[in-house]
């Protein structure tokens, strides 16, 4: 599933083909299985009509959401709303689930199986969301509408990446769980991005088993597993991310982070500090892979 590193790398990449561009028209799927399923808010066809015509202001990361606000629908451009200018405060919002991509082709290049949305641009290309599995989710609204319809979280937590989290904030949020560490990590309402790659990644970089619980982290390990979240997301933002099932970036491309994982997805191989069987478990609710060795 494509986590922080990979949502940022295909954010980058669609800015420049995307930003200032107006949706000339658009195509869902006729499948009306798929249609309720992709489309989780509003209905498929008010989705269709409220898009049209509009212009994509920015392409933003909000953890492992793709957010594009949105200028206001025509014939609203001059109406003050509450006294001021009135910015709509629509976005559309994407989140590709387990195998959704996101990118844009050329209008004459046949579109790839399990293309289930088809947007042409001012600019003569389409903008098209694949997903062979369908988790992925295509929503559009203002950030209140969306969160009251449940189709984007009321709390999501802070980025870890960017310098948007303090070593000190960072701190506060984790004492105040009490959870194998593990599962806080996954916790998109704790710190927005990470899932399960970088989760065991990070916790074998700090040395500390997923099972650990949070508040009994000392000041030192709370300290490694800060520097280890960043190190490992901003490490896979360099390598355009991990090409674990079938992501890839906004060009099609495969990262190459998949090369350097130390512990995903490595169970009951040789760990690559130590020579331990990497051990595999479940915690979560998910496959957890650590070295009872190197991590304590
Ligand atoms: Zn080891």
């Amino acid at each position: 599933m494509p986590e922080l590193p990979e949502v940022e790398t295909i954010v980058n990449d669609l800015r420049p083909q995307l930003v200032g561009r107006r949706i000339e028209s658009l195509q869902l799927t006729r499948d009306p299985a798929i249609r309720a399923r992709l489309v989780r808010y509003p209905s498929a066809n008010a989705f269709v009509r409220r898009l049209r015509g509009r212009m994509i202001m920015s392409i933003q990361r909000r953890g492992k959401y793709i957010v594009m606000p949105l200028d206001p629908p025509a014939g609203e451009q001059n109406l003050p709303a509450n006294g001021g200018v009135h910015p709509s405060g629509d976005r559309v919002i994407v989140h590709l689930g387990m195998t959704g991509h996101l990118r844009v082709w050329e209008p004459e290049e046949a579109p790839v199986k399990h293309t289930h949305f088809r947007a042409l641009l001012d600019s003569g290309v389409e903008l098209r969301y694949d997903d062979p599995r369908q988790f992925g989710r295509l929503v559009v609204g203002t950030l209140d509408e969306l969160i009251a319809a449940r189709a984007f979280p009321a709390r999501l937590g802070p980025e870890p990446i960017h310098g948007d989290l303090t070593e000190a904030e960072f701190e506060r949020l984790i004492r105040a769980r009490r959870r194998p560490v593990k599962s806080a990590l996954l916790d998109q309402s704790f710190l927005a991005g990470v899932g399960n790659i970088y989760a065991d990644e990070a916790c074998f970089r700090a040395g500390i088993r997923p099972s650990r619980w949070t508040h009994r982290l000392t000041v030192r390990e709370r300290r490694s597993l800060y520097a280890a979240i960043q190190d490992v997301l901003e490490n896979s933002i360099a390598a355009r991310g991990s090409s674990i099932i079938n992501y890839v970036d906004g060009f099609g491309l495969r990262g190459s982070n998949q090369e350097k994982l130390l512990v995903y997805g490595r169970s009951g191989q040789p760990c690559l500090k130590c020579g331990t069987p990497l051990q595999g478990t479940r915690l979560a609710g998910r496959g957890t892979v650590y070295c009872r060795t190197c991590q304590r």
